[in-house]
């Protein structure tokens, strides 16, 4: 069976593995994640000789999913909030000196998607949407089978479409998007709202409080939830999925979450879409990333090939 690699870089860990023809990962691991490009491209380096001596066969192709806006046309990410070293870097020429077999870079969230539609919670499915709700809100589009990427590769930024006009300014330079509203960093903001503290706790914390029956902590993720719903419905009204999938850190808190994100949904989306479209959790959790980087590099060889 051809075996492929995947690489998934995140503001604190790459994740990198090998994952065979079907997406079974054969060898996983992470790094840490140097801050500067010169770094990480050494890391890059030194991985893929390792992944090369820990592979049966040889690895055909190689995927990278970087965090940011990368663009289809100049090849390049060109903005990535997350990890700005990355910045208009012009990466192909930098990493087609270490790797020596086909390799093919996209967005870090599109190709959680794609693992979850080739390998997880989406397999089968002709249509869905991956939102991977963390530190921020990543997301991807699959559409008649296919990844939806756009004119230029922007396409599935759904963590920037606008939920609450007034709401939190955005990294993107927008103001009350999706990301801002539900994403951890403002769970842990509506609870201390609620409790008029100045809390320096995480939304892990804020979910610990809430199962132990803090109200305050309850109606911190409810009230990101109403936001989530709002989005969802948008999502819902616009696309007509088959599936959307739900993943990320702060989906632990499914219990608290989705409630009020479903009541929402009901209020606002089309009965008959909302009816068509299934809304459960993703499967891979922290292995969506480098599944997809290593199907989307064999779907892309393939389609080379031809
Ligand atoms: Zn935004």
């Amino acid at each position: 069976m051809s075996l492929y690699a995947g690489f998934d870089l995140g503001g604190t860990h790459l994740k990198y593995g090998i994952v065979n023809e079907i997406g079974k990962i054969l060898f996983k691991e992470k790094a840490i994640s140097p801050p500067s490009i010169e770094d990480l491209l050494l890391l890059i380096k030194k991985l893929w000789e390792d992944i090369k001596k820990k592979s049966e066969e040889d690895v055909k192709a190689v995927g990278f999913g970087f965090p940011g806006i990368f663009s289809l046309i100049e090849h390049k990410t060109l903005q990535s909030p997350n990890y700005p070293s990355l910045d208009n870097f012009d990466l192909f020429p930098a990493l087609s000196r270490s790797i020596e077999v086909p390799f093919w870079v996209d967005n870090d969230a599109n190709m959680a998607a794609y693992g979850e539609f080739k390998a997880g919670a989406g397999q089968g499915v002709q249509s869905m949407v991956l939102l991977t709700i963390g530190t921020g809100v990543g997301s991807g589009i699959i559409l008649e089978g296919k990844l939806w990427q756009g004119k230029c590769g922007f396409a599935g930024e759904l963590g920037h479409i606008i939920v609450n006009p007034d709401g939190e300014k955005c990294l993107c330079e927008g103001q009350g998007c999706l990301e801002t509203e539900v994403s951890a960093p403002k769970i842990v903001k509506n609870y201390n709202v609620q409790k008029n503290s100045k809390m320096d706790i995480s939304a892990e914390e804020v979910f610990s409080r809430a199962k132990k029956g803090d109200k305050d902590a309850q109606k911190a993720f409810a009230q990101s939830g109403y936001y989530l719903g709002i989005g969802l419905a948008s999502t819902i009204n616009f696309l007509n999925p088959e599936k959307i999938l739900l993943g990320g850190g702060v989906i632990s808190a499914w219990d608290y979450f989705l409630p009020p994100a479903l009541e929402e949904v009901q209020k606002r989306a089309y009965k008959a879409s909302f009816e068509c479209c299934t809304i459960e959790k993703a499967i891979l959790g922290n292995d969506a990333g480098l599944t997809g980087c290593a199907l989307w590099a064999k779907e892309q060889l393939a389609e080379a090939e031809k």
